[in-house]
């Protein structure tokens, strides 16, 4: 039987099944047979020990699309970034970092901005201006007054989503909204899945429908980003791309180079100065991290 891990605890595995629940799982001999520890996300093929109390062994891990070191996950197809319009005003640094991370992973973006209802025009109108032409998925929604719930399904449906962001910003209420509605699992299983949720904080995932899941972790407030090269740093800014070829200089890294096209398009306002200007501000931390 065929399932995904969507919780690890002290040696027990939660693996949801579609048609049938929750199984309590260990993971026996797979560490030796394969060297791979299971991760939260994924799929694994199960043996069933006990149908009755739900308990299984995990087999095998099926071959996995991606794997995140912190938080460790698996299989995640997309990210929610989440920021609010206002209360707290987005700290467009810190946006650009949670871009730059999920970028240099390859994993998707989708960009929401929640918190509409106390919202003032224009600050909608300046996230539009800066993030409309970056490529990536706009949302606005509010969970106050649940607008836009229903475009936030869409987009999850089908996929396993992370949803990173700061705190404040509504990413606990946006979650429970979508997770109203969702068939309860029994009292049985969920008390499984209770066990040790006030010990240390793990990535989990949350099942919404069929095969769609949001993961929400803590481990995505500490932004990493030193693990990329300062001179890979420019693929992980979308809008970049249409200048690549353009530049004087083959390789150029668009900071100090004369005959820059992508400063010509900040320039022309082709590309939105706050985004170059977190740019400059990544690239140099890169550098001066690189002389230790
Ligand atoms: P998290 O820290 O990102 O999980 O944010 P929470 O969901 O805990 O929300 C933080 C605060 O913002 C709470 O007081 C919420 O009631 C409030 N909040 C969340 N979403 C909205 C919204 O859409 N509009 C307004 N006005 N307040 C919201
Ligand atoms: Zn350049």
């Amino acid at each position: 039987m065929q399932g995904k891990i969507v919780k690890g605890i002290a040696g027990f595995y939660y693996v949801h099944v579609v048609e049938s629940g929750v199984y309590e799982c260990k993971a026996k001999g797979i560490f030796r047979k394969d060297g791979v520890k299971p991760l939260v996300g994924d799929n694994v093929e199960i043996e069933i020990l006990d149908e009755k109390d739900m308990e299984g062994n995990i087999t095998q891990i099926l071959p996995r699309k991606n794997e995140l070191i912190r938080p460790a996950v698996a299989n995640i197809d997309q990210a929610l970034v989440v920021f609010a319009v206002t209360k707290p005003k987005p700290h467009f640094n810190l946006l650009d970092r949670f871009l730059v991370m999920m970028e240099s992973r390859e994993v998707p973006v989708i960009l929401c901005f929640n918190k509409t209802d106390i919202a003032e025009d224009p600050e909608i109108a300046e996230l539009k201006d800066i993030y409309e032409g970056c490529g990536y998925p706009l949302l606005f929604t509010s969970a106050k007054q649940e607008q836009n719930i229903e475009e936030l399904k869409t987009v999850l449906q089908g996929k396993t989503t992370a949803i990173a962001g700061p705190s404040g910003v509504g990413k606990s209420s946006l979650i429970n909204l979508l997770q109203s509605g969702v068939k309860m699992e029994t009292g049985r299983i969920s008390a499984k899945i209770e066990r040790g949720r006030h010990t240390t904080r793990h990535s989990e995932l949350i099942v919404l429908g069929e095969d769609s899941y949001i993961m929400d972790t803590p481990g995505f407030s500490s932004l990493y980003i030193s693990d990329i090269d300062k001179e890979s740093l420019k693929y992980c800014f979308p809008e970049f791309a249409s200048c690549e070829g353009y530049c004087r200089f083959n390789g150029c890294d668009h900071v100090h180079e004369p005959g820059c096209a992508v400063k010509q398009a900040v320039e022309e306002g082709k590309i939105h100065n706050s985004r170059y200007e977190d740019y400059l501000t990544l690239y140099q931390e890169l550098q001066e991290r690189k002389r230790y």
